[in-house]
């Protein structure tokens, strides 16, 4: 059944009853063809998700009355942040939206030395604003309760200043020889989160790697092949979600 991410303030709980307004509406009532009487799937900001039936129904917004809470849970056990240096084209937009299919709880892109895109004030925020519709989309498609969140664009210090607000900060380095994913997954139990730092095309100078084991964070290694950066994030979600989801954190 379809989902709709709605923000909290559209859902009563005194009414029992849920607005949809925005985009979702044209793909309610002109794609999906929903009238009146139909149900939907609606989801609110804090990941609570609800059976809903339509009781009304125009151009601006949907009026939605709560039949059932929906208990199911699809999230990854760890909330995993995937910081990903910016990449060239479009590939930050396939990182967010596989990455939202394979769970990630939050996407930080950054600025460090080899990074070789520019983004101005003004591009930027186009960006963000449509890095957001494409992880809203894909967490619809995946029928996950929650939308992961797009951290503005940061720079390598301030990337590393917020490794100090996570349970686990890692760093995707492939001269790792040693640490691999599986042994840092070991000390993190669930609920906990992990910050996974991906290096842009061109990798990190031996200088940032130092500096982000200086801050804390413990370096990784993802197999042994030299990983496209986009691939790199996937790869990690993947064996995030294969070691908690299949494995049963082992
Ligand atoms: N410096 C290299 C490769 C960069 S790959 C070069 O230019 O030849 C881009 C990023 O993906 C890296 O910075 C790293 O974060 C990640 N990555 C790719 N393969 C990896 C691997 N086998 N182990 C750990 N991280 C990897």
């Amino acid at each position: 059944m379809q989902r709709y991410f709605v923000e909290q303030e559209n859902v009563n709980k005194s009414s029992q009853q849920i607005v949809i307004t925005g985009d979702d509406v044209g793909h309610i009532t002109k794609v999906m063809r929903t009238s009146v009487g139909d149900h939907l799937i609606s989801c609110d900001e804090n990941g609570a998700c609800f059976l809903c039936e339509v009781e009304q129904l125009n151009k601006e917004q949907v009026l939605c009355k709560i039949v059932e809470p929906l208990t199911d849970n699809r999230e990854l056990p760890v909330n995993v942040t995937i910081a990903q240096g910016l990449p060239k084209g479009d590939k930050m937009e396939l990182v967010i939206q596989k990455g939202t299919e394979l769970g990630a709880h939050s996407f930080i892109p950054f600025i460090s030395s080899r990074t070789v895109v520019q983004l101005d004030a003004k591009k930027e925020q186009k960006r963000l604003e449509r890095w957001g519709r494409i992880a809203k989309e894909a967490a619809e498609q995946a029928h996950r309760q929650r939308v992961p969140s797009i951290h503005s664009l940061l720079s390598w210090k301030q990337l590393l200043a917020e490794g100090e607000e996570y349970d686990l900060a890692l760093i995707a380095y492939e001269n790792e020889q040693t640490s691999t994913l599986h042994a840092a997954m070991q000390h993190l139990q669930p609920g906990k989160k992990v910050l996974l730092v991906v290096g842009p095309e061109g990798g990190f100078s031996d200088l940032e790697v130092e500096e982000a084991m200086e801050a804390g964070f413990s370096p990784v290694m993802l197999g042994r092949r030299i990983l496209r950066t986009e691939t790199a994030a996937l790869y990690s979600l993947s064996c995030i979600s294969y070691y908690f989801e299949q494995l049963g954190g082992r």
